[in-house]
């Protein structure tokens, strides 16, 4: 992997610190994203499924059994509440069986089925009767979410692909779009770092915020303990990478980067990216 420029060794190497298996809503089972991040020459892997650890823990049992030379990381992206908004924070290298994490993460579960209730509840009253179970039905060995209510939407004929099932019935302020059951900010950020872990606030241009809005979030984020920031999630364009860049700089945060790979698609973004462009700040991998 070590190409010669002149005298300049110039050194390929590819990470990713945020991918989905199919504990969450992920398409490739934890097996099959390890054969791909192998393939794909990765060198080093979080795997981050939504509000569950089981995807990166049976990654770990099966690659334990033939290991490579890729190094796998303990991951979770946790759904939270901060000001009104529902954010996602992506944990790091902690202990999945500490005694927080684990009993955050049982919150997590039935906060998920909660809403996953209340979520069907609202789409019946709109006359789509068999929400649940339908629901359901797409989960799997995975925890419910909003993609399996756009699955069965779709199925059903009731909207004509996945985007306009989060257009008209799930996307944010839709009503679908239910958040009372997270837990605020400051206590997911807790359960990472009592667990030894890094706390990174992922996509943090997803949210939409105003620059003054994402940097008071920053700042609650810093209060709470929290370290990191992600600054590649997917096909990002160059500008946000590098607003986001001055943002680690400026509020002095170490910084992740990661696909967000869900699904083999020719829209989304392909497992893995590459350290060198990310610069000289300080990333999670040095950890
Ligand atoms: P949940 O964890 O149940 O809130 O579902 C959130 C997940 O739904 C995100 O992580 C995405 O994978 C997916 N998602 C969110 N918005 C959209 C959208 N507009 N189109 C397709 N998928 C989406
Ligand atoms: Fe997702
Ligand atoms: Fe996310
Ligand atoms: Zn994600």
């Amino acid at each position: 992997n070590r190409f010669n420029v002149g005298i300049i060794s110039v050194k390929f190497v590819l990470i990713d610190f945020h991918t989905h298996t199919t504990a969450s809503d992920g398409t490739l089972s934890p097996s099959e994203l390890i054969d791909r991040a192998l393939a794909s020459n990765i060198e080093l892997l979080a795997i981050t499924d939504h509000d569950t650890v089981a995807g990166y823990q049976a990654a770990a049992t099966y690659y334990n059994l033939n290991p490579g030379q890729m190094r796998l990381l303990s991951g979770v992206e946790f759904s939270c509440r901060w000001s009104g908004a529902t954010l996602h924070i992506v944990g790091l290298g902690m202990d999945c069986d500490h005694p927080t994490m684990k009993s955050g993460l049982r919150t997590m579960a039935l906060a998920r089925e909660a809403r996953g209730e209340k979520i069907a509840d609202r789409l019946e009253a709109l006359g789509y009767v068999g929400a649940l179970r339908g629901a359901l039905e797409k989960v799997g060995s995975g925890q419910l979410g909003r993609p399996h209510f756009a699955q069965w939407l779709v199925e059903q004929g009731h909207v004509a692909d996945t985007r306009r099932a989060f257009d008209r019935y799930l996307g944010r302020g839709k009503t679908g779009d239910v958040k009372t059951f997270w837990p605020d900010l400051a206590e997911v950020v807790s359960w990472i770092t009592n667990a030894g872990g890094v706390a990174v606030i992922a996509h943090p241009l997803q949210y939409r915020f105003t620059r003054t809005k994402l940097c008071r979030l920053i700042v609650d984020f810093k209060d709470s303990g929290g370290t990191a920031i992600e600054i590649v999630n997917g096909r990002q364009s160059g500008d946000q990478v590098a607003q986001l860049k001055r943002a680690a700089a400026q509020y002095n945060l170490l910084v992740s980067a990661g696909s967000d790979f869900h699904r083999e698609s020719p829209y989304g973004a392909q497992l893995g990216v590459e350290l060198r462009a990310l610069g000289d700040l300080q990333g999670v991998w040095e950890h």
